[in-house]
């Protein structure tokens, strides 16, 4: 059905007569045959998705239309409640937004169809020759893009467990301080993070560095969430970290268990002129994607890039992956030990657009296919180093606060202390971030190089509603 039709020759006087009477008969037979044939499919298809726009009231005696279906029908109770037609509707009258998409999307198929089988007519009708061919592989194209416009429409829609179970952690870095601050002050006062049918957590990880303004006691906190850390036997000399991820798996897992948290937001400050970015996991996280999304258009005119860490080597083993949705927020730039109005109120804004988002899919909004630019992680590049392991080239003032922008071969990377400037060499074209992250001196990385990608999540709902009302 989606394949290109064949041209179909109807003979012209001149072409008739160079190739002799002998051809004619049997390319009349194909005209009448294939050439008809596509012809009536086309019909026939444009038909078919025009029957989804019928009205059961248009049809049927008046109150006998309930039951049926139509992409106009109205609905006469609440959107989660159609009982009973009220008689053909408008757009408007549609009943959700992923209905009204499908209703878009279905005419926009429904209009290509007609015209491909307007061009199947004329290519029947038109004498033979090249002008005919480019309208039939015209009118095949035309059809195979209403087949991809109908096939979005039907997309399966995946139902998803409804998100009850929130935490919100701050201090996983005792030295990134909106995070601290915030969620200090939600464990005082949450009403602000509290959404009906939720429970909300504000949660601080790591206290003892808190109160020391570190980044961590023993070691990395961000990055002991592995099984060979978490199943580490408690001794004595166990970092602090260590003993403190088992306890937060404790409460807030297991880590990859049908009891963990649901979603956990882990806030977090950089150096780095990063902006509000949202850190993703996993590339087949719908519910995570579509969240993203939501949070992004909130935002919106406001950049907030998104950055995948799903990478064989660069990915760690961070706090919030206990959580079924981990979501990281990494705000800046903000030195580390210093708070910034500006700074905190984006991470404010991430957290609250995230937990509307929450609060939307449990109350069994529909959330349509959408596709959002990611920034996918590469690989680290480290500063210059001498044979001492001293840094010996800093990051270019070309090069600073540059986070996110497009970085080229022959752009200038390293400035020596001599004035030597180090450029990049490379054949594509990457999108540096992280660049001069104080944390990241002790782990060898002067900035991470990615690449932009789309990702595209699926169709969600919650499936508890989604069971009550199928
Ligand atoms: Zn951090």
């Amino acid at each position: 059905m989606l394949s290109v039709p064949v041209p179909v020759p109807v003979a012209g006087a001149g072409a008739g007569a160079a190739r002799g009477a002998g051809s004619l008969p049997r390319r009349r037979a194909m005209c009448s045959g294939v050439g008809c044939f596509w012809a009536l499919l086309s019909a026939g298809l444009l038909a078919a998705c025009a029957a989804a726009f019928l009205s059961p009231a248009w049809l049927l005696p008046p109150g006998r239309a309930a039951g049926g279906f139509g992409l106009l029908w109205r609905c006469a109770g609440p959107p989660r409640g159609c009982h009973g037609s009220a008689g053909p509707g408008g757009f408007g009258d549609i009943p959700s937004g992923s209905w009204q998409t499908s209703a878009v999307l279905c005419a926009g198929g429904c209009a290509l169809l007609a015209l491909s089988s307007l061009l199947a007519i004329v290519a029947v009708l038109l004498p033979g020759g090249a002008c005919e061919r480019r309208v039939c592989t015209l009118a095949g194209y035309m059809q195979t893009a209403a087949e991809l416009l109908k096939s979005m429409t039907s997309s399966s829609v995946v139902d998803k467990p409804p998100v009850r179970r929130v935490a919100i952690f701050g201090g996983t870095h005792g030295n990134e301080l909106s995070g601290v601050f915030l969620v200090k002050h939600w464990q005082e006062n949450g009403a602000e993070i509290q959404r009906a049918g939720m429970e909300v957590k504000p949660f601080l990880t790591n206290p003892r560095a808190v109160k020391k303004c570190t980044r961590y006691i023993d070691c990395d906190l961000n990055r002991v969430f592995d099984p060979d850390n978490l199943g580490r036997t408690v001794v004595e000399d166990i970092p602090y970290e260590v003993r403190r991820a088992q306890e937060i798996n404790h409460i807030f897992g297991p880590k990859g268990s049908d009891d963990a948290y649901d979603l956990i937001f882990d806030l977090h400050n950089t150096t780095s002129n990063m902006g509000g970015t949202l850190i993703l996991e996993n590339s087949r996280d719908d519910f995570t994607i579509q969240m993203f999304h939501y949070i992004k258009n909130a935002l919106a005119p406001e950049r907030c890039p998104v950055l995948l860490i799903e990478h064989p080597s660069l990915k760690y083993a961070t706090t919030r992956s206990v959580a079924k949705h981990p979501v990281g927020v990494e705000v800046g730039p903000q030195p580390q030990g210093v708070v910034r109005a500006d700074i905190l109120d984006k991470m404010r804004k991430i957290v609250k657009h995230g937990l509307d988002f929450v609060q939307l899919f449990n109350e069994g909004k529909e959330f349509p296919p959408c596709t959002i630019e990611v920034f996918k992680i590469m690989e680290k590049v480290d500063y210059p180093r001498n044979k001492n392991d001293e840094v010996i080239a800093i990051i270019h003032p070309k090069l600073q606060d540059q986070d996110w922008q497009p970085l080229k071969d022959g752009d200038p990377l390293f400035l020596t202390l001599d004035g030597e400037v180090i450029a990049y060499k490379g054949d594509c074209t990457v999108y540096p971030t992280f660049i001069n992250e104080a944390a990241y001196y002790e782990k060898n990385q002067a900035f991470v190089k990615t690449v932009k990608m789309k990702l595209t999540a699926k169709h969600i709902r919650s499936s508890v509603l989604g069971q009550n009302t199928t």
